[in-house]
């Protein structure tokens, strides 16, 4: 696995991470067994990034993540995300609490606002990200769907602490974000963490079979390969199978030439 600097925080996270959307959304018990083994062998495999949230499955995501890394919670770095309705001050706080719980452990590395939410000044739910850094629940602070714009105003609403990351859509099939965002995070050193950087499972079939022979590689594995391509850029697929997992965890083993990159449509 390769690691790559959280924003300007000087953390290393996995530029393959976890993505958990989706885990413990089944109401058979048995595919949350196999989900948590599926996030325990990635952490084996070096992924150390797990990407979950209040809202993913009614809170149960988090209670498997939890469950997942509790006998090496220091190995990992967790990060959840709070979501609209609850960016006023108190909610967030408590918000993040009952994620803690959830979670089962101390603190979160990073609090992510789940969706900017223009009801709230985002002053009021900064002062509240800050004031859990203060009282160690949370390490670094992140957004997620926020655009340039949105994102200077939350830089700007913070008195002490940095924005380290903007999660946003990006994968082979969704290049939206490279117009601004992308080049926006570059510049100010923000991570970007890409979200359904597989593209919700539809994997593209578009890839020329001759970069996958010579790289040896699946679809699944380019695709995670050109997303993280820029050294900014950290990706969060979801696999809830151990054979997806390590596929995933491998992808970047291998790094196409630039121009084998660009011959990707
Ligand atoms: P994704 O990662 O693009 O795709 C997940 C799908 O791809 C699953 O159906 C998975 O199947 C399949 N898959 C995984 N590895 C594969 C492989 N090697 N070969 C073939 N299929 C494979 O989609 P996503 O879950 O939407 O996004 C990933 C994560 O991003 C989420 O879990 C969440 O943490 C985050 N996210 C954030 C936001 C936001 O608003 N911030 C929005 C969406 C997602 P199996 O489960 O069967 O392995």
């Amino acid at each position: 696995m390769e690691y790559r600097q959280l924003g300007r925080t000087g953390e290393k996270v996995s530029v393959i991470g976890i993505g958990c959307w989706g885990i413990g959304l089944s109401k058979d018990r048995r595919d949350w067994a196999g989900e948590v083994a599926s996030l325990r062998r990635g952490v084996e495999l070096g992924m150390n990034l797990i990407d979950t949230a209040e809202r993913y499955s009614s809170g149960r995501s988090e209670e498997l993540v939890g469950e997942a890394i509790r006998d090496f919670r220091d190995d990992v770095f967790i990060a959840t995300k709070v979501a609209p309705p609850n960016l006023r001050h108190d909610a967030v706080i408590k918000a993040c609490k009952e994620s803690i719980r959830r979670l089962g452990v101390s603190y979160v590395d990073l609090y992510q606002i789940h969706w900017p939410d223009p009801a709230v000044p985002i002053k009021e739910t900064m002062s509240a990200m800050e004031r859990l850094v203060q009282d160690g629940m949370v390490r670094y602070i992140g957004v997620s769907n926020f655009s340039v714009s949105e994102t200077d105003n939350a830089r700007a609403a913070l008195t002490r602490n940095e924005i380290a990351s903007n999660q946003v859509e990006y994968a082979l099939t969704n290049r939206s974000v490279e117009a601004d965002i992308l080049p926006y995070c570059v510049r100010e050193k923000i991570t970007l963490i890409a979200y359904s950087p597989l593209a919700h499972g539809r994997i593209a079939r578009s890839v020329p079979n001759d970069i996958l022979r010579k790289y040896d590689v699946t679809p699944a594995q380019a695709m995670l390969s050109w997303v993280t391509r820029n050294e900014q850029v950290v990706a969060i697929p979801k696999a809830g199978n151990i054979e997806h997992q390590e596929e995933n965890a491998s992808s970047i083993a291998v790094r196409f030439s630039a121009a084998d990159y660009g011959k990707m449509p």
